[in-house]
């Protein structure tokens, strides 16, 4: 051994602290990035969503303090320009940045968009295809970590007559799934995995802390608003902001005049701000409260109950089958997984909100409902589906005989024509299955004609 080699081998030890007797103290371990945390994480679907909570958020972000970060499911890339011709990717570019400077003017800098495609249409279920649900998912797991909101605003996971559209559905779906699992360390196990060296290259996991928020609450595009009455807090939006020293409306309405592509939301709130006429804005910010996993009343402040630092992991019950005896029927699609979904995920109450199930297209068009035959005997049955519809609808499929073997189903597609130029109204729809000459159940839907719905 040369006696440089001896130098350089005791240089070694003495930089890394292994000397006799001494143990070198390891360097603190840094907390999550400060930078990231929210009180409110809202995940959305679209530029402008936003916008059904800016009457409460000037409240919450000017007078409060709270912060607040938004997830985007898409960058609002379909739908008409008000503009210019810009569309699809180029009116997605242009969107992402109205997103971006609508929120900036509220001091909200941590924005994140998924890069789903926009979807419009009702079913919730191709949303969830269009948007690779499983992508969509990781990441608004992976941000809800990053971020550790203590309350979830998102859009209600819902079939609901209004609206209704399916990107805004997914968004409440994807972030009620998100809020079950962020805290539990085997979902995504690779987001909460500690690096191997965070100075370095190559760390193999990303280093998050797993995260329950406490708090998730729904708001919704329907029609009508009757239904949310009592299910949640209610905010003002005529109160003048202490801090701002205008109402909240007018605050409200300045968020929003940034989405100028935007006929509805950005083009409206110009107009307002430059007519002073801010009744669309006076409207009150109508949340229902999915669920709180801290001590709170539906209809109290959304931090009500609420603590600063982490809580433990709540598990949901997830999905378990339900006995189903005999020949049933049933509603299909979105509506069936919306009933099981609710119960998977301790949202049962959501089910109470609509007794019937709901559904608005326009006068004239068609109307798509997915039936589902059920035999759960034990032997191959012949079920009778007829349609009791009202006057001016035409039926063109669902009525028939369908064999349904033991202990199987069969997915009947109804296809209706609505009657055509008659004024908004509402209308009961109802099938009935029979069995051996036995009635085996019925389904109603109720109807919802009016204008400018979102093709089913
Ligand atoms: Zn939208």
């Amino acid at each position: 051994m040369t006696r440089r080699f001896v130098w350089f081998a005791f240089s070694v030890l003495f930089v890394s602290g292994v000397t006799l007797g001494q143990i070198a103290d390891a360097p603190p371990s840094p907390p999550p990035d400060e930078r990231f945390k929210a009180d409110i994480l809202i995940v959305v679907a679209h530029p402008d969503d936003e916008t059904m909570v800016t009457g409460y958020l000037a409240k919450a972000i000017f007078d409060e303090h709270k912060r607040v970060a938004v997830v985007f499911g898409t960058r609002g890339d379909g739908g008409g320009n008000a503009m210019g011709y810009e569309q699809a990717a180029s009116l997605g570019a242009e969107r992402e940045i109205e997103g971006r400077r609508a929120l900036e003017s509220f001091g909200v800098m941590n924005v994140w968009f998924l890069g789903a495609p926009d979807t419009p249409g009702q079913d919730v279920l191709r949303s969830l295809e269009t948007w690779n649900h499983g992508s969509a998912l990781a990441q608004t797991v992976r941000i809800m970590r990053l971020t550790r909101p203590q309350v979830v605003l998102t859009w209600l996971p819902g079939y609901v007559a209004g609206e209704n559209h399916d990107d805004h559905q997914a968004a409440g779906v994807i972030a009620t799934e998100a809020f079950d699992l962020a805290g539990d360390p085997t979902a995504f196990p690779e987001q909460v995995s500690a690096p191997r060296d965070r100075s370095s290259i190559s760390n193999l996991t990303e280093g998050l802390h797993p995260w329950q928020p406490q708090k998730i609450y729904y708001f919704t595009d329907a029609s009508h608003t009757g239904f949310l009455e009592g299910k949640g807090p209610q905010y003002s939006t005529k109160a003048a902001s202490p801090s701002r020293h205008v109402p909240y409306y007018r605050l409200a309405a300045e968020e929003m005049s940034f989405h100028l592509t935007q006929s509805d939301t950005g083009q409206m709130a110009k107009e307002a701000l430059a007519k002073g006429d801010f009744h669309y804005f006076e409207e009150p910010v109508r949340l229902i409260l999915g669920k709180s996993l801290v001590k709170c009343a539906p209809t109290d402040d959304i931090f009500e109950g609420t603590v600063q630092g982490p809580i433990p992991f709540r598990s949901v019950r997830g999905y378990r089958p339900e006995a189903v005896q005999g020949v049933s029927l049933e509603l299909g699609g979105p509506w069936a997984f919306y009933r099981e979904f609710w119960r998977a995920h301790g949202i049962e109450n959501l089910a109470a909100l609509l007794p019937v199930p709901e559904v608005a297209i326009g006068a004239g068009e068609t109307l798509y409902v997915p039936l589902v035959v059920r035999n759960d005997s034990d032997l191959p049955k012949t079920v009778k589906l007829t349609a009791v519809l009202p006057p001016g609808w035409t039926e063109r499929a669902g009525s028939a005989r369908y064999p349904v073997s033991a202990h199987d189903l069969y997915p009947a597609q109804v296809v209706l024509a609505a009657p055509a130029g008659v004024k908004p109204a509402w209308y009961e729809l109802t099938w009935k299955a029979e069995s051996d000459g036995q009635p085996a159940g019925s389904v109603t839907l109720k109807v919802q004609l009016a204008s400018g719905g979102l093709p089913q």
